[in-house]
């Protein structure tokens, strides 16, 4: 083999190295908790892209949005995606303010577990809602009674605990909002404005306009395309809409009878081919389509029926899918989450001290039942372990001190 031909094998493997490595530390990633965010920079990490059916791939809807003066929003908590938001191990006091689109269990099914696990999770917060309600034709479904119910559902929970772990997080701030109205702004703060406009989908039902730092981001929740999204989402900077499975799919993979898949996709929700046609009128700098099932075998579908009308810039959610918004433009990650979480720390210093109530106490007939012959000594021996190793003085103690 001549010297020649061995330069030239050389430099390929070398070359090949090369392009081999620069490949694998490219690859880019979002790991939570280690990235500040410019001061007019948006995070937008989807924790719910799917359906109303529970799947492991992919929760129901829920976006949140981390703001570059440190504010973090959630929108919509549907099932399945409490495990997503907490997998960013971000401190729940920082996650204190949710915003719900309408009362379907996929964009609010969650929240009643996010505001339930608040004080076994450090937040010591009140939790703030957000909602649409009044008017339309069922005034009495309204967010505000759905909320009240929901603390009525679970008054053995929340009663139980109180004086045995901190429980000042059950405090709930309740903030019912005109669902009717256009440009509604619902919350101001920080530079932050969010603000709804009414959307197609039953009734007492809004998307989210959210801006900041001069940029705008909507969020359709659910709806029908309408007037007041192509009027107001023009040209802006991330535009993230509902986009149902085209009809065939919808047949095919949920067992849908033709005509449930067409009224589902077409006067209820937005059809891939409804999304295509909202995001060519609008605009957007960066599109994003939610609300489906995102797979290998029904991606190609999705993608073949919005192209019918748009070919602008678009990514086609996944869980844990992460954009950040700044006046130069969007870019796309991945975020890697650690799925062996424990609660994320407490940002104050915690107080058992029955702050939502008088303290409950177990009765002293279900305390009869305790095998204290056999259990006592075990429960004494753990607790002399447990003061000898931290210089204490607590004493075992089942039930009310006499
Ligand atoms: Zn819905
Ligand atoms: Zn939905």
């Amino acid at each position: 083999m001549s010297a020649g031909k061995i330069l030239k094998g050389g430099v390929l493997c070398l070359s090949l190295f090369f392009s081999f490595s620069a490949w694998a530390q490219d690859r880019p990633a979002y790991f939570p908790g280690t990235e500040e965010l410019a001061k007019d920079e948006v995070r937008v990490i989807s924790c719910g892209s799917g359906m109303p059916m529970p799947r492991l791939k992919q929760a129901a809807a829920c976006f949140l949005m981390e703001f570059g003066n440190g504010e973090k929003l959630i929108f919509d908590m549907g099932t399945g995606s409490l495990e997503r938001v907490y997998a960013l191990n971000i401190p729940l006091d920082l996650i204190d303010k949710v915003f719900i689109g309408h009362i379907h269990m996929d964009h609010m099914g969650d929240l009643p577990a996010f505001y339930q696990y608040g004080p076994q999770n450090n937040r010591s917060k009140p939790l703030r809602v957000w909602g649409p309600g009044g008017g339309g034709t069922r005034p009495e479904w309204s967010f505000e009674a759905s909320m009240a119910a929901m603390q009525k559902m679970w008054a053995w929970m929340n009663g139980t605990l109180v004086g045995t772990i901190d429980t000042s997080a059950f405090a709930l701030e309740v903030n019912q909002f005109d669902w009717t109205v256009e440009n509604n702004v619902i919350y101001e703060s920080n530079g932050i404005v969010v603000k709804t406009i009414p959307a197609i989908h039953f009734e007492q039902s809004v998307s989210f306009i959210v801006e900041y730092a001069g940029m705008t981001i909507a969020y359709s929740s659910d709806t029908l395309p309408n007037k007041f999204w192509i009027e107001h989402t023009k040209g802006v900077d991330l535009s993230i809409h509902e986009a149902f499975l085209p009809t065939e799919l919808m047949i095919e993979k949920w067992s849908f009878l033709p005509q449930e898949a067409l009224n589902a996709g077409t006067t209820i929700h937005s059809s891939a081919e409804f999304f295509g046609k909202v995001m060519a009128l609008t605009q957007p700098k960066h599109a994003v389509a939610y609300h489906f099932q995102n797979d290998h075998d029904t991606l190609p579908a999705m993608i073949e029926a919005i192209e019918l009308y748009y070919d602008g810039p678009i990514d086609y959610a996944q869980d844990f899918m992460v954009w950040n918004v700044t006046p130069e433009g969007v870019t796309t990650r991945m975020a890697v989450v650690n799925p062996e979480g424990f609660p994320p720390v407490p940002l104050h210093e915690k107080e058992i001290e029955a702050a939502s109530g008088e303290r409950y106490w177990t009765p002293d007939e279900v305390y009869s039942w305790w095998p204290a012959e056999e259990f006592d000594p075990v429960a004494e021996a753990l607790f002399d372990r447990f003061n000898q190793a931290n210089g204490t003085d607590f004493k075992f103690q089942l039930g009310k001190p006499e």
